[in-house]
This record gives C-alpha cells, sequence and structure tokens, in this order.
C-alpha cells in the first residue's frame, strides 16, 4: 500500500509515494524549494502543489522540523517562528483534502530506520540523533517511539548542543573533520552519562558513507555506533510509514 511521505527542511520540500510494506519509494522523489519566508501558510502551499505533483488523494504523512504535540508544531528552532502554536495537521489537512499526519523530522527518520533501516530488528534500546542545520533525536524503546525528545537542545558547555556540535556548527566555524569530532564526543558523552542507549544510530548527511569515514573511528561511545542507512529518503519513508492507520476519504 502507498503513502505519500512529505519531508519539510529548511531549503527543500520533498515527497515521494512509498509502499508501506517494504519503505521503498515508489515513485521519483520530487523537490520544491522551501518559500522565503516559510510561513505556515506558504509551506501548505507547497505541500498542496506536491500532492498535486502526485495526483494524490489519500493519507499524506509530513515531517516538521520542531516538536509537533497532537499536529501543533510548538517550537521552532531553525524554522518561521510563526509556526509555533499553528495546527500544521489542519492546515495541511485542510489545503490538501487529504487525511494528513505530522510528525517531528527526527521522529520520522528514527521510524523509518527502525522499520527498514540501521534499526532494523532491534528490540532494545536505540537513540537516533540526526546531525545536520539543527540536531534532532528519536528514541525507541522495544521499537517503540518516545516522541519529540528534542536532545539537540540539551545544555553543552554553556550553549545549545545542535549550536555547537551540528554538522552547521562544522561548517560556521570552519573546523576540521578531528575538530569537529571532538565536539561530538562531547555530545555523545553527554548524551550517554543521561541515557544508556544500547544503540546510536546517526542520521543526517554525516551518515553517507563518504563523510562518515572521516570522523567515525575518531568516536569512542559504551553503545553501538552505526550510521544511518536510508539517507535523504528517511523522513519521507518515516513520515508515509507514520501515516499508515489513516484511511483514505
Ligand atoms: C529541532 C528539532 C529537529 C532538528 C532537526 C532542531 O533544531 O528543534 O525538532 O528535529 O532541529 O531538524
Amino acid at each position: 500500500m502507498d503513502i505519500l511521505g512529505i519531508d519539510i527542511g529548511g531549503s527543500g520540500v520533498k515527497g515521494a509515494l512509498v509502499d508501506i510494506t517494504t519503505g521503498r519509494l515508489t515513485t521519483e522523489r520530487h523537490r520544491i524549494p522551501t518559500p522565503s519566508p516559510a510561513s505556515p501558510k506558504a509551506v501548505a502551499r507547497v505541500v498542496a502543489r506536491l500532492t498535486r505533483h502526485f495526483g494524490w488523494q489519500g493519507p499524506i504523512g509530513c515531517t516538521l522540523p520542531g516538536r509537533v504535540r497532537h499536529g501543533v508544531m510548538t517550537t521552532a528552532a531553525n524554522v518561521d517562528k510563526a509556526w509555533i502554536g499553528t495546527d500544521a495537521q489542519a492546515l495541511f489537512r485542510k489545503t490538501t483534502g487529504c487525511p494528513t499526519l505530522v510528525l517531528n523530522d527526527a521522529d520520522a527518520a528514527g521510524v523509518a530506520e527502525m522499520a527498514f533501516g540501521a534499526g532494523r530488528g532491534h528490540t532494545d534500546y536505540v537513540i537516533l540523533l540526526t546531525v545536520g542545520t539543527g540536531i534532532g533525536s528519536a528514541i525507541f524503546i522495544n521499537q517503540t517511539l518516545v516522541p519529540n525528545s528534542e536532545l539537540g537542545h540539551l545544555e553543552l558547555d554553556g550553549h545549545e548542543a545542535e549550536k555547537r556540535a551540528a554538522d552547521s556548527a562544522r561548517k560556521r566555524d570552519k573546523l576540521t573533520w578531528e575538530k569537529w569530532a571532538r565536539r561530538l564526543q562531547r555530545y555523545l558523552d553527554h548524551i550517554e552519562s543521561i541515557f544508556s542507549p544500547d544503540l546510536i544510530i546517526l542520521g543526517g548527511g554525516v551518515s553517507r558513507p563518504r563523510k562518515f569515514g572521516k570522523f567515525s573511528g575518531l568516536l569512542h561511545t559504551r553503545a553501538t555506533l552505526v550510521p544511518a542507512r536510508l539517507e535523504n529518503e528517511a523522513g519521507i519513508i518515516g513520515a508515509a510509514y507514520s501515516a499508515r492507520g489513516l484511511t483514505t476519504p
């Protein structure tokens, strides 16, 4: 069964139909640049355009880069602040005419990795961290998601962790992979001092083999540390998979 998955990011809104039994994309990915400013109304129009692009009338799963409680976005660290308090689920349902489920982008990526990627078959305690512009997180116990963990905002050395250890911090501060790995190590130590995961999955752009190889050998964790497998399709796949409980209109 196919479901439309949509991943809303800072630079692009990407979507594809996903076969939720295999986790595979059944269409090409379609990307529309994120409007600027990325106000809820402007983004909702893009979500509707994507839905029309696929000629889609059915359930939609959609990610947003902030805390989403019962469809309402309650934080917006790296996106337009107008999202705070917006019922994104109701808005997208209205503009697309389709039943829609909205969830946090890292939670969606985690759901995809647990079902079809690096976390498949893991029934223990797993934390996925997406390292990109910000740091997103998803916690799983026995394959069950504990949503909206937002571990990128933990305090680290007097700063918000994502401001120090995200990939955007590496680029902003022009750090070598070695120097950045030290910051990431501090962050991972902090995570492991609070939580005791058995497996840590590192996602986001730095999980691509070409990049992961540059720093992974410098990291030491008690938990097994592995790269995510679904790369930049994880959000789309996890969003679609999470919406499987919605019925067609
Ligand atoms: C947001 C999270 C999001 C992460 C990755 C953070 O700044 O607070 O909700 O998952 O960035 O986009």
